[in-house]
């Protein structure tokens, strides 16, 4: 008899044909899965990302035990450090040829494996590509390889042609238009019914996993209850249906839409279940492509939707692999000010603020233009430490893994890899913010002013980013209007709405 290999399945894993699955045999293999303390702490994980992580591990385990593996299954109350005394624990007292891993998403854990855990263990550690992506690593850096700019809008392209999604046979995109992003930039009216996502019940499952986080982690950041998120494949699938039937109509209208009212909107609420593994991106897109050939979704929306998903996602992965470990160094706007502690406590003044941290606190989600236009154009124009800022949006939000966080963030909010995810930063004043929602209606701060002592931040500090940035940004052909408004200004007023950034600057917690 062969000697039995260890398969390491990570808690972003969880999918049944995963390569190192696919290559091992339940009939002499040993899967082996570990809740341990140093993947739960090296950043302080949201609760409920917590037990929407090690309730779907252990699902995916008994599901793994029905189809005939046996399956170690290492739980928090074992109290393993990390993976690597999981592994040492399933080789004991057993002859092992070696350990197969579908390689991880994150470069620290990737970079350990295959120097560290071969010595560390005594075994050699064979890792495989994870071909759950719609765009292998080769084929991005391929892609990438010569060109002078790296646009996501034309990857995107690339990809509808590479998997035929949303394409007419000669070639030409459905509708005529690659993008329809200008029709996707509404105001809420409340004219729609907001469906919500899906509930679903905690089992006796994930009753425990409740139970043995708070008990873990009583003070961590994010509410436990109510826990409603899906932790198998197939309550996924009905939260994709779900989303399919109720928001995908209205998700390219309302997509940069906030109100006070409602959390959701129109977004589908998949990116934890796509990440975890639980949901096939490709097999996402082409149900939201067969909701635009039946009638059932319009054009804009389910470009939209399907762009997210096989442009940004993917775009954002290759950039992480291409880029890294560099890229995790870059700060080119050199922002250093410490994170407001408000970003946790959601103690401040600013509404939209206030509104898009209780959601996190709540839900372990905000949607895109919450994370990226309130926390993250904050963080941008307050100038916070790159590092701060990265270790927060890696912990607050259930589908935060460091290969989609970390560009998102670095890049796209905080403009620190000098424009790759966007040639230009998504600093905005409040006017923005009063676009596209209805905070501004029940806020402290008078959006309509940017020097009185109660005007809304977001004003003065946005002048203030562009003025200590121009340098930087004074020739970039679409921010040179900016720039001459700006100094079109009247004299005093420039100076008034300076000296009020400065005094912000000074004292961000006071926000
Ligand atoms: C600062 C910042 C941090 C972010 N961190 C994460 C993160 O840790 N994990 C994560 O999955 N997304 C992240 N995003 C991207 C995006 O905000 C989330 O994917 C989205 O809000 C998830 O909610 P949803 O499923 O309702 O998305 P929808 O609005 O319904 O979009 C559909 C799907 O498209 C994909 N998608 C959309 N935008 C992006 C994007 N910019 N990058 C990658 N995928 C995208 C997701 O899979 C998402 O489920 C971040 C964005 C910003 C600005
Ligand atoms: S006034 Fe400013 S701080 Fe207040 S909700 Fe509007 S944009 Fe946010």
């Amino acid at each position: 008899m062969p000697r039995s290999r260890l398969i390491l399945v990570l808690g972003d894993q969880l999918t049944p044909d995963l390569t190192s699955l696919a290559e091992g045999d339940p009939d002499r293999d040993r899967v082996v899965m570990a809740e341990v303390r140093e993947e739960a702490e090296y950043v302080p994980h949201h609760r409920k990302k917590m037990v929407f992580l090690f309730a779907a591990m252990r699902h995916f385990a008994a599901r793994l035990r029905r189809r005939g593996w046996t399956v170690d299954y290492y739980e928090l109350d074992r109290g393993l450090g990390d993976l690597c005394e999981a592994l040492r624990r399933s080789a004991e007292g057993r002859e092992i040829a070696e350990v197969l891993i579908t390689e991880p998403g994150e470069y620290r854990l990737r970079e350990a494996m295959k120097r560290r855990w071969p010595q560390s263990l005594g075994l050699s550690v064979r890792l495989l590509e994870d071909r759950r992506f719609l765009c292998s690593l080769d084929a991005f850096r391929d892609w990438a390889a010569g060109r002078k700019q790296l646009r996501m809008e034309f990857f995107y392209r690339d990809m509808r042609r590479r998997t035929g999604l949303l394409m007419e046979p000669d070639g030409e995109p459905v509708g005529g238009r690659w993008n329809f992003d200008a029709d996707n930039r509404k105001r809420f009216d409340g004219k729609h019914r907001l469906p919500g996502p899906p509930r679903f019940e905690p089992d006796a499952t994930t009753r425990q996993v409740l139970e043995q986080v708070a008990e873990h982690y009583p003070d961590r950041f994010g509410d436990l209850e109510p826990f409603w998120f899906a932790v198998t494949a197939s309550q996924a699938e009905e939260a994709l249906a779900h989303f399919l039937d109720q928001a995908l109509p209205h998700f390219g209208d309302y997509q940069d839409a906030m109100t006070e009212g409602d959390d959701f909107l129109f977004h589908s609420l998949l990116s934890l279940y796509i990440n975890a593994g639980l949901l096939d991106p490709l097999k996402v897109c082409e149900a939201a492509e067969r909701c635009y050939q039946q009638g059932r979704a319009p054009l804009n929306a389910v470009e939209g939707f399907i762009r997210q998903i096989l442009g940004w996602r993917e775009y954002v992965r290759g950039i992480y692999w291409l880029m890294m470990p560099d890229y995790k160094e870059e700060n080119r706007l050199d922002s250093h000010a410490d994170l407001p502690w408000f970003y946790w406590s959601g103690e401040t003044d600013m509404r939209c603020v206030a509104e898009a941290v209780r959601a996190t606190r709540e839900h372990a989600y905000a949607h895109h233009i919450q994370r990226l236009m309130v926390t993250g154009n904050l963080a941008l124009l307050l100038g916070v430490d790159v590092k701060q800022i990265h270790e927060w949006y890696l912990a607050v939000y259930a589908d935060a893994y460091e290969w989609v966080e970390l560009p998102n963030t670095l890049g796209m909010v905080m403009h620190a890899d000098g424009g790759y995810l966007g040639s230009k930063p998504y600093a905005a004043s409040g006017k923005y913010i009063q676009r596209m929602s209805d905070y501004c209606a029940g806020c402290a701060y008078k959006v309509s002013s940017a020097e009185e002592d109660n005007s809304c931040p977001f004003n003065s500090l946005y002048w203030h980013f562009i003025q200590r940035h121009r340098r930087r940004f004074e020739k970039h052909p679409r921010m040179s209007r900016v720039y001459k408004n700006w100094d079109r200004m009247d004299g005093d007023k420039r100076r008034a709405i300076l000296a009020r950034a400065d005094a912000l600057l000074e004292h961000p917690e006071d926000l």
